[in-house]
């Protein structure tokens, strides 16, 4: 019996590569995936739990689908609705005490029991599935057929690490995502592989702390993520690797070493500090100064000059003076960054932040988040201005905002949109930045198709 299955992502990179993962393993069980939620048979909520605004938006999903559930069972049909993600592993019992449209809830753990605890749904019961199981989920997951993965586009996420021990004081994910856990080198390769296999061309690996990769290698020896990289980088067919998110703690020689040395590994670096006062840093439990980071950025850079480097910052966090943040604001200006991910602190239920005395008000984390916000983007703009003139490789994924128009991404991941051919769709090609947009470059092919090398052309053909 095919039934329609509707996943709705929110939050990290790691929930979006899940919630495929999560449609992988239903697919054997007849579900389709539809875009359209009000045509879903299974409803999944795939959430976020990091910030306050975050877990609230889930609620206020879930009002809009009781709805839809009442009015489908109206007619007959019967909707299932299902809670993943962190919220369910940090609030299980208390989604389905608030919201009794839920059918079943199930953590970010153990999603790999999606169809048994439809079964008991089924019955009529109301499972909450959010221990840590002892078993690896990722030996329960089933693989995507090779147009599965090829419809999604030539770019793929693959998860390598997952959970997080370092505590920092604002956070959740060590209590939502468990223990810091590295997926052994055979199961990425192997899953890897089967990405290069579908035609994709570009693989970021992911991980709470991606680089605090330890997984077991063929030896039985750990990997670090750097020789995870030199690994990834001989399969046939993958051009480029990235990763993300990286913690200063974790930054190796190693990692240094490989961006200096690895043609794959994209000169682009995701490096979170969350302020630049050693005072706060210290009460964060970030374990590094700013010192400390200022001299990682220095070596990477040295390293690899063309790094293009972007990180996180939190605002308003407990206690944080004018001079706190000022501090943050002068490490920006310092170093220079091509965007960020940038937060009012948000209290977390549990995390050590939340109990501190001096909570900043409300209007001064605004003010402080509008005036980083406004330095980084500037330097975004400068950043992007400055590629004008420049020659950048492109991998083009699909055709562009307008006829004749194909769309790809720089090595720093901006969007590029170009007139070239849709055979180029699939290549990496050479294009002469022209122009900025407010978030893309605009460009023009630096070679004529006619005179592409052979193999880019039979890529091109493939496409
Ligand atoms: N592991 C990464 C690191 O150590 O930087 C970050 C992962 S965390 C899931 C993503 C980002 O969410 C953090 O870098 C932080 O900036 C932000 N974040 C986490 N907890 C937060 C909170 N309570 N309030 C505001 N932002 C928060
Ligand atoms: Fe959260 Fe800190 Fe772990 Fe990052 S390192 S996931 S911010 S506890």
């Amino acid at each position: 019996m095919t039934r329609k299955l509707h996943v709705k992502s929110y939050g990290c990179q790691m929930n979006v590569y899940d919630s495929l993962r999560m449609a992988d393993t239903l697919a054997p069980e007849g579900f389709t995936e539809t875009s359209d939620v009000n045509d879903a048979d299974l409803v999944v909520l795939n959430t976020c739990h990091i910030r306050e605004k975050a877990a609230e938006k889930v609620y206020s999903e879930l009002g809009r689908l009781r709805v839809m559930k009442d009015e489908a069972a109206l007619t007959g049909r019967k909707v299932t609705i299902a809670v993943a993600g962190c919220v369910a592993q940090a609030e299980g019992a208390e989604i389905m005490r608030r919201a009794p449209t839920v059918d079943l809830v199930v953590g970010p753990q153990s999603y790999h029991r999606l169809p048994a605890l439809l079964e008991q749904s089924a019955r009529g019961e109301r499972p909450v599935e959010t221990e840590f199981p002892v078993d690896d989920k990722f030996n329960h997951l089933k693989d995507p057929t090779r147009e599965a993965t090829r419809a999604r586009g030539l770019t793929a996420f693959l998860t390598i690490q997952e959970g997080c021990d370092k505590f920092c004081t604002f956070c959740v994910v060590p209590y939502t995502r468990g223990a810091e856990v590295s997926r052994p080198v055979a199961k990425i390769v192997e899953e890897a592989q089967r990405l290069a296999d579908a035609g994709i061309r570009e693989i970021t690996l992911i991980g709470q702390n991606v680089n605090g990769y330890h997984g077991e290698g063929p030896d039985g020896r750990s990997f670090t993520l750097a020789r995870l990289f030199e690994r990834l980088a001989k399969i046939p067919g993958i051009d480029r690797l990235r990763y993300t998110t990286s913690h200063p703690r974790d930054v190796d020689d190693s990692l240094i070493a490989a961006h200096r040395d690895l043609p794959e590994l994209m000169p682009q670096l995701h490096l979170p500090v969350q302020s630049g006062s050693d005072r706060i840093l210290d009460a964060m439990n970030r374990n590094h100064t700013r010192d400390d980071y200022l001299r990682i950025v220095e070596r990477m850079r040295k390293a690899q000059p063309k790094l293009a480097l972007t990180s996180d910052f939190i605002v308003g966090f407990p206690g944080e003076s004018d001079e706190d943040f000022r501090d943050t604001m002068r490490l920006i200006d310092e170093i220079g960054f091509c965007g960020s991910y940038s937060f009012k602190y948000s209290p977390r239920p549990g995390t050590p932040a939340a109990e501190m005395d001096d909570q900043i008000p409300e209007n001064v984390k605004t003010e402080r988040l509008l005036e980083l916000q406004t330095l980084v983007d500037g330097q975004l703009t400068a950043f992007n201005r400055g590629c004008i003139g420049q020659t950048l490789e492109v991998l083009f994924e699909k055709p562009g905002r307008f006829p004749g128009q194909i769309a790809g991404k720089s090595p720093w991941l901006q969007p590029v949109q170009v007139d070239a051919p849709p055979s180029l769709i699939g290549t990496v090609t050479k294009v002469t930045i022209t122009g900025t947009g407010t978030f893309s470059l605009f460009g023009k092919l630096s070679q004529n198709p006619e005179t592409m090398p052979r193999e880019t052309k039979l890529a091109a053909l493939e496409a």
